[in-house]
């Protein structure tokens, strides 16, 4: 493993060009991470590399380009197995988001297998992303959709998550971490209780990739889906993974080229998985680029990783909490590199505005997460989300920023 030093956190801002420009007359400080994170370098050459040499369709053709479009496309599919350890290539399917994995999942699986009287349970810290697509699936079967209640720190209790699993629980899709609070969810355990009972699990890693090691065989999920854009790839690609027994059981989400075995007018024969979820032509060139992303995230490793992420967090934590009407919003004791807050007397669009005029770029409102944010019973907070190449000088100036904003607010 790399020692953290402020050196290779220094090196790795190198390696993103993005970071280096000013906004609004200030250097730029990147903390809306949880939303879209950079790209280095290497995937940017990734894509222009593709368009300058390899464009072309992939798995029909037999010319050079073709091949080499296919080669490239092929090898992102066996770069994310390895990623995530899923026993095989074939359980890896290409989407293009977060969100169009657990619509596939709902529409693939849940329309076919849920019937009225089953249910499907979520924590009430979900996304859009795991709350809609649950939602018109159930309006389409007659199941019902349940929620896991959140505490005020934005923890789900696993006693109450287990009073709730029953034999009519059908489906489990639990995000693995927070995007509003940060908070990261006992996912592993929460699978095992599912299974106990009989239910399917579909974890909603969209935060939990950029962050964590995720292994689909030791996690033993049915379905994870996480998207490209949060860990340091492009925009446009997503991975849902599933078991081979469980995808084989599924309908096709969508029909067209690239899914079909055979077609005639008489009926339709459906390809083999993975295929047979890639209807039409995928994002050829921001799958290939993708590589460079995993591999640029393997280079880094995930130790440097979650020790650079939580030495920020932690700093931020000692720092802002200090200044005047600062109030946390989500306080889990397991959490990743996310501050949510709120300041007395300061509308989080305001902050928003005012950070933003001195560079410093963060989320604010409801982050997608408006029944969380129902709970808390506000309309929204300021976000500060971490990445790898943000440093503790950064989070120092966001206080002083901030406390600055602030005093002229009381003024
Ligand atoms: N789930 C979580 C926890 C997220 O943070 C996001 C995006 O912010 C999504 C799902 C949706 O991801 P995408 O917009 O890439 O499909």
């Amino acid at each position: 493993m790399s020692v953290i030093t402020d050196i290779s956190v220094n090196e790795i801002r190198k390696q993103f060009p993005i970071l280096n420009q000013d906004v609004n007359g200030k250097p730029l400080v990147y903390f809306d991470n949880a939303a879209t994170s950079q790209t280095p370098q290497v995937v940017i050459d990734a894509l222009v590399n593709y368009y300058q040499k390899d464009n072309a369709n992939i798995h029909r053709g037999i010319h050079t380009l073709a091949e080499r479009a296919t080669t490239g496309f092929e090898a992102t599919r066996k770069a994310v197995q390895q990623f995530i350890n899923s026993n095989e290539v074939e359980e890896i399917i290409f989407t293009k988001g977060t969100t169009e994995g657990i619509n596939l999942v709902a529409q693939a699986y849940g329309r076919k297998f849920l019937q009225e009287g089953d249910e499907v349970l979520i924590t009430g810290m979900e996304h859009h992303s795991n709350i809609v697509p649950w939602q018109i699936v159930c309006q389409q079967t007659g199941a019902k959709l349940k929620v896991i209640p959140v505490d005020n720190n934005g923890e789900i209790s696993i006693e109450e998550y287990e009073s709730l699993l029953s034999e009519r629980t059908k489906i489990v899709s639990a995000v693995y971490i927070s995007n509003s609070l940060g908070t990261i969810n006992p996912v592993p355990q929460m699978i095992e209780l599912a299974h106990a009972i009989g239910a399917k699990v579909l974890v909603d890693g969209a935060q939990a990739a950029p962050h964590h090691k995720l292994d689909v065989q030791k996690l033993n999920c049915d379905w994870l889906a996480f998207s490209g854009h949060k860990m340091y790839g492009p925009t446009g690609v997503g991975i849902l993974y599933g078991k081979r027994q469980v995808l084989e059981k599924m309908d096709p989400y969508q029909g067209g080229g690239e899914m079909i075995k055979e077609v005639s007018f008489a009926g339709t024969s459906y390809n083999d998985i993975p295929y047979k979820f890639e209807a039409g032509t995928p994002n050829i060139a921001d799958v290939v680029a993708l590589k460079a992303a995993i591999e640029f995230m393997n280079e880094v490793g995930f130790e440097f990783l979650h020790h650079q992420e939580q030495a920020l967090l932690n700093k931020g934590r000692d720092i802002l909490f200090d200044i005047d009407g600062f109030q946390p919003i989500g306080n889990a004791k397991e959490k990743a590199s996310v501050i949510s807050f709120l300041i007395d007397g300061v509308h989080s669009f305001d902050l928003g505005m005012l950070l933003d005029a001195k560079g410093i770029a963060v989320r604010t409102g409801h982050h997608c997460t408006q029944p969380l944010m129902d709970h808390f019973k506000i309309d929204g907070t300021v976000r500060a989300s971490f990445a790898v190449y943000n440093t503790v000088e950064e989070v120092e100036q966001f206080a002083e920023a901030l406390t600055d904003i602030v005093k002229k607010f009381r003024k």
